[in-house]
């Protein structure tokens, strides 16, 4: 296994840019996804490590070794695709042991390989079989140890688990992770499924339009978004247009149509100057009458629009302003009491709230 670092990496494809100047350091033994919309620059920085296409600018290192220029077979690369892209004609085993056999590893010792590689997919027993004779999540466990047999230094994953469906998909992102952590190999992993990428990472990068916004644990990502971008592309968020707020006693203040709002702040959080938006999480908003006076927590009045019963939480619209509403997460035993048309009032503690820039 081996770090991964990009320095001032390029890629422009005539006058466009897919991926902004990045710099990025991947942790020896990590697992950081990329994770972003269809074309905002994820397979391209995938690319760039597996050596397809070469930086426009800029360079790529694996472990030490400057590997820009450097074509992708010589690079200590295992690649999983989302099409598996397993040898149709080839029998499992001569599938995992293609590329030892290349590089002219004896027969037994493949053999050996093989064997240990088909027991860390849990797939003891299918050497024999074709590809066609083992289901879409055999498959992508058959190209997994394929591309680790050759003990790559790193494992590139572009969508493997695209081709899947959902139940297939979340029981193989368990086993996927454990693969992987059992090998220690450092692992770049491409989705759009912000599920996927909580559930697998050490880290995330969330990436729009070129730009790596924010790279964090799933945590750091979905609690303390740097960027309207990334709150709003992972989980659900309420953003509301506020005043600019104002540094006082340790907090921000901002208001929303009169009521004054506070926000907790983090520790080296810059504050918006242009325009303001302040981001809520449904779960971290309380529905109580619209009477209640505020007792150290933010408190909007508004309207309730709908209840929606959704099998775990009720989520219910509430109508805060002209054209601006926000979604609350209620237990769904308060369903009775919700009902279109009540005024209530909105409550959140103070840090639970984060301001960004509009
Ligand atoms: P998806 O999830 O749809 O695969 P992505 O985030 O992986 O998207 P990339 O494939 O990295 O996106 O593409 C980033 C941008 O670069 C896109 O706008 C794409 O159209 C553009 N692009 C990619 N390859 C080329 C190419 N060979 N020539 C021109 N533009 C390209």
């Amino acid at each position: 296994m081996s770090k991964v670092t990009f320095r001032k990496a390029v890629k422009r494809y005539g006058t466009f840019t897919a991926l902004q100047p990045l710099d990025l350091n991947i942790r020896e033994g990590e697992f950081l996804t990329l994770l972003g919309p269809s074309g905002c620059g994820k397979t391209t920085t995938l690319r760039l490590v597996a050596g397809f296409i070469q930086p426009s600018e800029g360079d790529v290192y694996i472990g030490d070794e400057n590997v820009t220029g450097i074509p992708p077979q010589k690079r200590g690369i295992g690649m999983v695709f989302q099409d598996y892209a397993l040898f149709p004609h080839m029998t499992i085993e001569e599938n995992i042991g293609f590329a030892l056999k290349e590089r002219g590893d004896s027969a037994g010792a493949i053999r050996t390989r093989v064997w240990d590689l088909l027991e860390l997919v849990e797939l003891q027993g299918v050497q024999e079989r074709y590809p066609s004779e083992l289901s879409g999540g055999q498959q992508q466990r058959v190209a997994v140890a394929r591309a680790v047999a050759h003990t790559p230094r790193v494992l590139l994953m572009d969508e493997p688990l695209g081709a899947l469906d959902l139940k297939l998909r979340e029981s193989m992102q368990i086993e996927l992770r454990n693969i992987q952590k059992n090998l220690g190999i450092t692992t770049i992993y491409v989705t759009h499924d912000q599920i996927e990428a909580m559930n697998m990472s050490d880290r995330i990068a969330v990436m729009n339009q070129g730009v790596m916004e924010q790279i964090g644990s799933a945590e750091e990502v979905y609690d303390k978004p740097t960027t309207k971008f990334v709150a709003d592309f992972i989980g659900q968020i309420n953003l509301i247009p506020v005043d600019l707020p104002e540094q006082t006693n340790g907090h921000a203040v901002t208001g929303y149509m009169g009521s004054e709002i506070k926000v907790g702040l983090a520790p080296g959080r810059i504050l918006p100057t242009k325009r303001a938006v302040l981001g809520i999480r449904p779960e971290q908003l309380d529905i109580v009458p619209a009477d209640t006076m505020p007792n150290g927590v933010n408190q909007l009045s508004g309207r309730i629009v709908v209840a929606r019963f959704v099998g775990n939480v009720i989520k219910v619209e509430v109508e805060i302003g002209p054209e601006q509403t926000i979604v609350i997460d209620s237990h769904p035993s308060l369903m009775p009491q919700l009902s279109g048309g009540d005024e209530v009032a909105v409550t959140w503690k103070p840090e639970a709230g984060f301001l960004l820039e509009d």
